[in-house]
């Protein structure tokens, strides 16, 4: 393709990582959604870079297999899952899906690549959490997990305050492969980062079980969000009171068996989830904090959120493994992700002292879903990234392929 492009695969990034820069089109990848091949005995699934993480669940877990690492929505393309290198709720175990890519194939502006860790081994590492800059993800080969059934076992456990969530994450993270918590950042005092700790393990098929049906994987939405919620309604007394409602009806030590879409994929059950922002809409602000000071700087970022009223009804604390990519966002610690109601031009300030406090911490803002990191503080959280861009530029030496992100990040300015 000689006209300027960016790949683009669902449109499901929150920021501007998935918009073209200007003058530049956006390279549409839904065409490309065919299976290649799948071995069942090695669960190595082939498919073209279109094909949705639905498409591949329904088509695999019939078969007894599930994806090794999932985002919280299904509704993304497997080539946008690899060029943000997802993370799921088993992070701290397995690690991002750059670990079950055993190759994929780039058509970059300099020529069509297969690429792997053995084969054109820098390619792959800045490709993958690479957001299109390299150019397009035509097709990949991904191990996928075995699993018997469809269901999660889950075990919701209820935290007081944020030093009871990290106890509990310690005390269970053995026990469980998926954790994810729920955090009502709007409460203070003693009762800081209280929240819920939700954890899962694939259930096992007990005797006389049947496995799950393919039609049993369903989309269908259980309520659709029908107009954008009134702006009055998201002020902050009607946020404190539904979070502190949600907090208090969870019950403790309940352990439920439930469909994986429920456990993985809420939002996707919500039709237009995002009209509960209203009019206004929010931004979705996801940092990570390395250890050894992890503890300490999310403790902080609650402060801040609580002195700031920033939280909403969205605050998610997962921990982290580590990853291997040139310019990963993961790395051990605790990740905490935040939807943030805009409320004009003040919001955007908070969040640029936000972006100081996370640095302050050793951490990093997640580029997937970030629209408005400045040039400065992009390079101080991810030093490396020119090590990345000296591989982006040798693939895509004229910009051929590039975002509305690359050009507020100034990415290209680098000589
Ligand atoms: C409700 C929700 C929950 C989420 N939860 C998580 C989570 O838990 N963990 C996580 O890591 N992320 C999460 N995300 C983010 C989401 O997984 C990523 O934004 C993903 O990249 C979106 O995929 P997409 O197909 O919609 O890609 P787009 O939004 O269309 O594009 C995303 C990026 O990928 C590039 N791209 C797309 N297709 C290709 C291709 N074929 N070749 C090369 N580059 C390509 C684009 O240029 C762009 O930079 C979540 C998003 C939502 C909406």
């Amino acid at each position: 393709m000689r006209e300027p492009y960016l790949p683009r695969g669902q449109g499901r990034s929150y920021g501007d990582a998935g918009l073209p820069a200007l003058h530049h089109v956006a390279l549409n990848s839904s065409h490309l959604d065919h299976f290649i091949s799948f071995d069942s005995t090695t669960g190595i699934l082939e498919a073209e870079a279109g094909v949705t993480l639905e498409r591949i669940l329904n088509f695999c877990i019939p078969k007894g297999f599930f994806l090794p690492v999932t985002p919280g929505t299904k509704f993304v393309s497997l080539g946008g899952a690899l060029a943000s290198n997802v993370h799921g709720k088993n992070h701290h175990k397995t690690g991002s899906i750059e670990h079950f890519v055993i190759e994929m194939e780039v058509a970059t502006p300099a020529g069509t690549f297969v690429c792997s860790l053995d084969q054109n081994r820098e390619l792959f590492l800045s490709t993958m959490g690479g957001y299109g800059l390299t150019g397009a993800i035509t097709r990949a080969k991904l191990k996928l997990k075995p699993v018997q059934n469809a269901q999660v076992e889950c075990l919701r456990v209820k935290a007081a305050n944020i030093d009871d969530m990290f106890g509990l994450f310690a005390k269970h993270d053995p026990d469980y492969e998926y954790s994810v918590a729920w955090l009502d950042t709007l409460a203070k005092g003693r009762k800081l980062g209280r929240g819920i700790l939700m954890l899962g393990n694939h259930a096992q098929v007990n005797a006389g079980e049947r496995k799950i049906e393919a039609t049993e994987v369903s989309h269908k939405f259980s309520v659709s969000i029908p107009f954008a919620m009134p702006d009055f309604l998201l002020n902050e007394k009607f946020l404190t009171l539904f979070n502190r409602a949600f907090y208090l009806v969870s019950g403790n030590g309940k352990r439920t068996r439930e469909n994986f879409e429920s456990y993985f994929y809420p939002l996707d059950r919500i039709g237009n989830w995002n009209l509960l922002y209203g009019k206004s809409g929010f931004f979705q602000y996801q940092c990570v904090i390395p250890d050894p000071k992890s503890e300490e700087g999310i403790l902080a970022c609650l402060n801040f959120l609580s002195e700031n009223r920033l939280g909403a009804f969205l605050s998610v604390l997962k921990r982290c493994g580590d990853d291997e990519v040139l310019l990963l966002f993961c790395k051990k610690g605790y990740t905490l992700a935040l939807d943030i109601p805009f409320r004009g031009p003040e919001t955007l300030k908070s969040l640029d002292r936000l972006d100081e406090l996370v640095l302050k911490f050793g951490g990093r803002v997640y580029l997937t879903k970030d629209a408005r990191l400045k040039p400065d503080m992009f390079r101080a959280m991810y030093p490396e990234f020119k090590e990345w861009m000296e591989t982006v530029r040798r693939f895509n030496p004229n910009r051929l392929s590039s975002s509305r992100m690359a050009e507020r990040l100034e990415l290209w300015n680098e000589s």
